[in-house]
């Protein structure tokens, strides 16, 4: 929860919050002296909170995270972020639970586990990050705390408010479930009460160090250095610090608990056989992104750019040698992210130039141009660019999202509609935004009903469903055709079921 912890960081969240890094750092104050023996956690109450009631619940707070301006839809993000998250769920004691890792913008050091799996990493936390296995032992620690199901049993817990909190915020949800009704002002409300019970539900000490132990173990086991995560804890110790200072406060009381913690962390890591480990150079790329997609206003746009030329300038090495070129070269394409932001495609272009010079082949740097290109209105070279890219690097959504887009900017409407029906065929859940698209193409060709269908799979998807369904009722009522009208009907009902099924769920929360 806590999608909307700080809409500035001033207002530091991470209470010790709960579901968090806060998860690593964070600890309601207990005294430190204790045994480090394998934490056992009961179970029985987690038993009120079935996983698919859990994946339901989680679902319909996602309905109202995926409108905040925080969460990041990025298809490069989200792949990256879902591919580390699944990768290392696939090594859960007792089968992988379903995961959905996305990213939210917002420079405060923070990560966050949701009811259902989903988990939520601030840009703040991926900049932090000093190698990939850094970034994946923090994710790991939280899908600990989705396969050790301490979300359902804090959820469950009749401790003080919790439950209070979590009825507000069903209450927020039910509300919004009725068509048509006031779904911006509930928006709001939810979110308050997100971030509500983040300050009521915190993990247990003993949930925090079985999750720093299972997800270190999954880690390792998936293929990262298992270091990274004492690695990430230490720079988290020290963000807690800084935090601080800006009114973060909670932190203040984590520290020896921390410490213990962390020689835990740091024995069991020792234990392991030595391995080599590699990150990916991917991990480079996002993180600059991250840099750009967090800095909102012109100043923060101006001193990401200032930093990450810093870091492509960095010493040693010329181009294309060491190491460090990756990141190098990482660190130019970020340049270039921010200076298209700042509207100047002549200096974005500079950038990627110097990115090219270091002969490293990567999907992003083939994306900025492609965007360069859109930014100068030169349709048919990022078209051509798109296509080939697609051609070149099929299992990327982005690729495949640019050459939609740029069949679009050319009037190419009825290609863009065969191949926005090919890609999701591939890909019917991942990219809700191929429906969106497809509705703008079948709009344009004059094909109403059909846009209003598209439409109403992409709120679908997005776990809007009485938007859906009004979307159909428009469809229905528009088509004199009986076999589509008893098709679109049988949609009706099929949704108008979920619905009231949702609700009873719901009910029983509040
Ligand atoms: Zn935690």
């Amino acid at each position: 929860m806590a999608l909307k912890h700080s809409k500035t960081h001033q207002t530091l969240p991470s209470k010790c919050v709960i579901w968090t890094v806060s998860a690593l750092l964070c600890f309601p104050a207990v005294s430190p002296a204790q045994p480090a023996a394998v934490p056992t956690l009961g179970s029985p109450a987690a038993a009120e909170l079935s996983p698919s009631v859990e994946r339901r619940l989680g679902e319909a707070i996602m309905v109202q995270g995926r409108r905040d301006p925080e969460y990041i839809n990025d298809a490069d993000l989200s792949q990256y972020l879902n591919e580390m998250g699944r990768k290392i769920a696939a090594f859960a004691p007792g089968g992988a639970p379903q995961v959905d890792v996305f990213g939210v913008r917002n420079p405060v050091v923070n990560a966050f586990a949701m009811p259902g799996g989903f988990i939520g990493v601030q840009t703040g936390l991926i900049v932090l990050a000093g190698a990939e296995s850094e970034l994946a032992g923090v994710v790991a620690h939280e899908i600990a705390h989705v396969t050790q199901r301490h979300i359902a049993r804090g959820l469950t817990q009749q401790t003080q408010g919790g439950h209070l909190a979590l009825a507000t915020l069903v209450a927020a949800i039910l509300a919004a479930m009725i068509p048509g009704g006031g779904q911006a002002a509930m928006g709001i409300a939810a979110f308050g009460q997100a971030a509500m019970i983040d300050r009521q539900l915190g993990f247990s000490r003993d949930a925090e160090q079985e999750a720093d132990r299972t997800g270190v173990e999954m880690l390792r086991k998936a293929g990262y250095d298992p270091n990274g995560m004492a690695l990430m804890f230490g720079r988290l110790m020290n963000a807690s610090s800084l935090n601080e200072g800006r009114g973060g406060g909670v932190y203040a009381t984590t520290h020896p608990l921390s410490i213990q913690r962390m020689t835990d962390m740091q024995n069991r890591i020792r234990q392991y056989p030595s391995g080599k480990f590699q990150g990916s150079d991917e991990f480079w790329f996002v993180r600059a992104k991250a840099r750009v997609l967090q800095a909102l206003d012109p100043r923060a746009l101006r001193q990401a750019l200032d930093q990450l030329e810093e870091e492509a300038r960095a010493p040693g090495g010329q181009a294309g040698a060491g190491e460090s070129a990756p990141r190098r070269v990482a660190a130019w394409y970020g340049v270039s992210l921010a200076a298209l932001a700042r509207q100047d495609p002549a200096a974005a272009a500079a950038a990627l130039q110097q990115a090219q010079s270091f002969k490293i082949s990567s999907p992003y740097l083939d994306l900025q141009k492609i965007d360069i290109d859109i930014a100068n209105r030169q349709y048919a070279a990022a078209l051509t660019a798109a296509q080939a890219g697609n051609k070149r690097w099929p299992s990327r959504r982005s690729f495949a999202l640019r050459v939609s887009q740029t069949l679009q900017g050319t009037n190419k409407d009825r290609e863009a509609v065969t191949f926005l029906q090919a890609q999701i065929k591939r890909w019917p859940n991942e990219e809700p935004d191929f429906y969106k698209m497809l509705a703008v193409s079948q709009d344009r060709l004059g094909e109403s009903i059909a846009a209003k269908q598209s439409m109403a799979a992409y709120y679908e998807r997005v776990g809007a469903l009485p938007a859906a369904v009004t979307q159909l009722q428009q469809a229905r009522a528009q088509s004199q055709d009986f076999y589509v009208q008893s098709q679109i009907d049988g949609q009706i009902r099929t949704l108008t079921t979920k619905i009231s099924d949702d609700r009873r769920l719901l009910e029983r929360f509040k």
